[in-house]
């Protein structure tokens, strides 16, 4: 029997009208979550992201603003606007989009950002506090991912989750909240010897490599839970995953389609991690 392929159209409508009734609420009491985009440079996924990023922000009611600065700012003007983001009232979240030009140092910009204001959960504080397990914004693709399983009705206790990809912003966070759920986890990267031999052990597979198509059906146990994070651009023009998903269709059990799952759910975090951004600043604000 063919897997189930996992409607994310739906799952992702129904998490954001839950964060726009309470956008809504919240804009009632008088705080409007806002968040700031920052792109510097003219990649054209990126600009394909921060659109996305600024509709779903506008559908959910929550206030945007996007900062497109040309490909040869100095660094010193990313960080003055980060600064003027940081003790800006109406922002709550403040993202800055990958991957930023040669001359800038990615982890002064994240570092720039406030604690409180980093939407996608890059700043290392917000690294450690997810490690050890204290109160953060959550790392918007691994927790999407989560959301996913767990919509579809997922036990993810005691399951043998493989991630394969160690990035920091979505193997390595995949794997602290696969554990956060009581998986057992392993992580696979390029070094890894035989993968094959240990994706086949996964319950729950999770690719997020970057190479289009790569996972087969050989890397899959029959009746796993496949979950692809890959967005690749075909030299046709089109999006493949990193899963092969026609090879791998009738092996699993459940297989998320690429575009349109993961993606969007990554989007729908961002937007969870700005109201709450908002909940926090409006908490502190009553309390004062
Ligand atoms: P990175 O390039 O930062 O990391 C890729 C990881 O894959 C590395 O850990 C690397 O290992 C590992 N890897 C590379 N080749 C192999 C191989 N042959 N076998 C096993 N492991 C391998 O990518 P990201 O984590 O940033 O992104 C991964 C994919 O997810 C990309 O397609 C990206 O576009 C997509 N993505 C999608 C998002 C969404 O919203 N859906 C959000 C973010 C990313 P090593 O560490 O040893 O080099």
């Amino acid at each position: 029997m063919p897997a189930q392929v996992i409607n994310g159209k739906e799952i992702v409508s129904a998490y954001r009208a839950q964060i726009k009734e309470e956008v809504g609420a919240l804009t009632q009491q008088g705080i409007q979550p806002g968040l700031a985009v920052v792109l510097v440079g003219e990649d054209p996924a990126s600009q394909v992201y921060v659109r996305n990023k600024a509709k779903a922000c506008e559908e959910a009611g929550i206030y945007s603003e996007v900062h497109t600065l040309d490909g040869a700012t100095a660094e010193s003007d990313v960080l003055s606007l980060i600064e003027q983001l940081n003790q800006n009232p109406k922002i709550h979240g403040i993202l800055v989009q990958s991957p930023l030009p040669k001359h800038i140092s990615e982890e002064k910009i994240v570092e720039a950002i406030a604690v409180h204001k980093d939407a996608d959960c890059f700043h290392p504080v917000n690294v450690g506090n997810l490690m050890i397990g204290k109160e953060g914004p959550a790392p918007c693709t691994p927790a999407g991912v989560i959301s996913i399983l767990k919509k579809i009705g997922v036990d993810i206790a005691g399951k043998h989750a493989v991630v394969i990809g160690r990035s920091n912003i979505v193997g390595k966070p995949m794997a602290i909240l696969l554990l956060r759920e009581n998986a057992t986890v392993t992580v696979c990267h390029s070094r890894t010897a035989n993968m094959a031999e240990i994706t086949r052990q996964a319950d729950i597979l999770i690719a997020a490599v970057g190479k289009p198509k790569m996972v087969k059906r050989e890397h899959v146990k029959p009746g796993a839970i496949v979950i692809d994070v890959g967005i690749n651009r075909l030299d046709t023009g089109k999006l493949a995953g990193d899963v092969d998903f026609d090879d791998v269709l009738d092996v699993a059990s459940y297989i998320t389609p690429v575009p349109g799952c993961v993606g969007p759910m990554t989007i729908t975090v961002l937007l969870r991690n700005t109201l709450e951004a908002a909940k926090r600043a409006a908490a502190l604000q009553s309390a004062t």
